[in-house]
């Protein structure tokens, strides 16, 4: 990264920052990370609003980014996490920086290919990006610490909360009564869910099947 992008990724952390509560792991991907990497618009890359990307798909802003990231509760304990909605990338890039492996799932083939090239780009080599629709989540895999949902669900595939490990937590943006709200899940025992909600949110939805 050039020291102008490090500057910008540190003002935008501190942004950031200011706004909500993050952790220190948190802040560190959020300056270490290039963000102009995966934001189509240099001119836009540091905004903290969501922008278009191929596909009719969007970036997340980095605010979003760092509230789910945050919502995940990331510590040492954390190994592995399982993202629906790879978009971009640059949510599982963050991911990387603070886990030992992100496994991807995006349903658009050009946005996996894309997302691809940018990690190549910035030599991340802990994720691992398939193309699917991500309601199967990814067994071979499973089972995962963290599941994020980066599109915004009306319902959970059970599929997904089979995947997720015991004391497992599931972040997700979901639909009801026309609003989105961010919903956390714990999963307490193999049968037993709990969920909080986190405040409202705005996400593309999730769509099944692959393009
Ligand atoms: N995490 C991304 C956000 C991208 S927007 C970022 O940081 O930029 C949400 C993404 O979810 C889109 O790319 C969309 O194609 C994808 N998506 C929607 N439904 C999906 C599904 N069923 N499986 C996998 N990806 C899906």
């Amino acid at each position: 990264m050039d020291s102008l992008e490090k500057l910008r990724c540190e003002k935008m952390a501190e942004e950031i920052a200011d706004k909500i509560a993050i952790s220190p792991a948190l802040y560190d991907a959020l300056k270490s990370v290039s963000r102009s990497e995966f934001a189509p618009f240099s001119a836009h890359a540091f905004s903290l609003n969501a922008q278009p990307i191929l596909a009719s798909q969007w970036i997340s802003s980095p605010l979003t980014v760092a509230r789910m990231s945050m919502a995940l509760d990331i510590d040492e304990s954390v190994e592995n996490v399982l993202e629906i909605g790879c978009g971009s990338g640059y949510q599982s890039a963050i991911l990387a920086y603070m886990v030992r492996r992100v496994f991807a799932v995006e349903r658009v083939e050009r946005l996996v290919g894309e997302a691809k090239k940018h990690f190549a780009n910035l030599g991340i080599r802990n994720i691992n990006l398939r193309h699917d629709d991500g309601n199967v989540g990814w067994r071979e895999f499973a089972p995962y610490d963290r599941i994020l949902l980066s599109a915004c669900a009306s319902k959970i595939d059970d599929r997904l909360f089979a995947q997720l490990k015991i004391g497992g937590i599931l972040v997700a943006p979901m639909s009801e009564g026309g609003a989105q709200y961010i919903i956390k899940f714990h999963k307490i025992s193999p049968s037993e869910i709990s969920q909080e909600n986190l405040g409202a949110c705005e996400f593309v939805p999730l769509i099944s099947g692959i393009q």
